[in-house]
């Protein structure tokens, strides 16, 4: 599938031909571990299935297609189990001694992962606020090799300029690589390579996979070194997906689009509602004027995403008794599935980062807005926040 199709259309068909042996148009799961050999060492390309996997590849090229459809040239994709097995890999490209900048609003389980495990190995890390990228060139020394940005971060949704940030580490040292978590906006919304990104990683869980019934991770890069590399390391340390975890990744990833274009207008529309409403003290979404990243967001993004933060006049207590209240808005972690689910990050998702620098208001309620009707919706925010 040549790339100049359009997003949509790539979507559906990338790396997913018809199955040459039956004529299938859905790509099968091809459950097997290993593949028969005509004669010592001579395969139809697969020996087993940690280093290669036909469900796999098709998804890996999909990935690939869709975070390289605004630029020329081959892109690269690489599908793990987790998001943060995917993070961990890449990672693994970084030595003892050397060092990484990250965001102070990094997605707390790869704060977990440099701070309590990768911090042991000798990496060492510091944390700035990457939507200034004055703080982040501030804060490269002659040993960084990695710049590590979430756009829009977890919970705050605060904003990083991918072309500015990027332009601005390889100004100083063209051998630092900038990695972008590009899990709360999914390629539809924001293509980091297009932006001068090396590395795009994401929690395919989230957007791609759309419908809460996977965990799954991946890796897309134009670099070609980087790349065997990676493909290398997912082998060695085979932090792999099964075939129907990636499987269910395909299919999720047919009605990407769609799904976006719904989860960021509903998404808008309850930011503005919240924006209006007493109880309220403030509500973050890049998609409002007064978000500080709007501008940038509107350069860079398509739309604004299905995330929206707000927090609460009387803090906690109103913030527990809000998501206690809900009746579509289901109270869970995880985001990005078709369904809303509505969270106090304080208590659940961020309670491990207390004392850090990741900590986050007690009052602060984050939603992940689904796909269901927009006004059943406000219905819902509407007596959850008379309790
Ligand atoms: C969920 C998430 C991850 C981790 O992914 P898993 O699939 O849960 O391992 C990493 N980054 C962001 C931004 C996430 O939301």
């Amino acid at each position: 599938m040549p790339k100049k199709d359009s997003f949509e259309t790539l979507a559906i068909h990338a790396g997913q031909a018809p199955d040459p042996a039956t004529g299938a148009v859905i790509t099968p799961i091809y459950q097997t571990s290993t593949y028969a050999q005509e004669q010592v060492g001579v395969t139809k390309g697969y020996d087993y299935s940690r280093t290669i996997n036909p469900t796999r590849s098709a998804l890996e090229a999909c990935l690939a297609a869709l975070e390289g459809q605004g630029i020329d040239g081959p892109t690269y994709g690489l599908a793990f189990a987790s998001g943060m097995a995917a993070i961990d890999t890449l990672l693994k490209l970084v030595k003892p001694g050397e060092h990484v900048v990250a965001s102070n609003d990094v997605y707390g389980g790869t704060y977990r992962l440099f701070e309590r495990v990768l911090a042991d190995y000798g990496l060492k890390f510091s944390y700035v606020d990457v939507s200034n990228p004055q703080q982040v060139e501030a804060a490269l020394l002659p040993e960084t090799r990695l710049v590590w940005i979430e756009t829009p971060t977890n919970p705050l949704l605060k904003i990083s300029d991918i072309a500015e940030t990027a332009a601005r580490i390889k100004n100083k040292n063209s051998q630092i690589k900038l990695a972008v978590d590009n899990t709360f906006a999914s390629p539809y919304l924001q293509q980091p390579l297009a932006l001068g990104a090396d590395f795009v990683v994401h929690s395919t869980t989230k957007y791609l996979g759309g419908h809460s019934d996977v965990v799954g991770g991946a890796i897309v890069t134009q670099d070609a070194t980087a790349y065997e590399k990676l493909k290398f390391l997912q082998n060695a340390v085979g932090a792999v997906p099964g075939p129907m975890d990636v499987w269910l990744t395909l299919r999720g990833i047919k009605t990407l689009a769609l799904r976006m274009e719904r989860h960021s207008a509903n998404a808008m529309r309850i930011a503005e509602y919240l924006s209006h409403h007493s109880v309220v003290a403030e509500v973050i979404y890049p998609g409002l004027p007064e978000h500080p990243g709007h501008q940038v967001a509107k350069r860079q993004m398509r739309l604004f995403g299905g995330m929206v933060s707000l927090v609460l006049k009387n803090g906690a207590a109103a913030a527990n008794r809000m998501v206690a209240s809900t009746r579509i808005f289901t109270l869970a972690e995880s985001l990005g599935g078709v369904e809303s689910l509505i969270e106090v990050p304080a208590a659940m998702t961020h309670a491990s980062v207390s004392g850090s620098p990741l900590e986050v208001p007690g009052g602060l309620v984050r939603l992940s807005v689904g796909i269901e009707h927009v006004d059943d919706l406000l219905d819902d925010l509407e007596q959850a926040l008379k309790v």
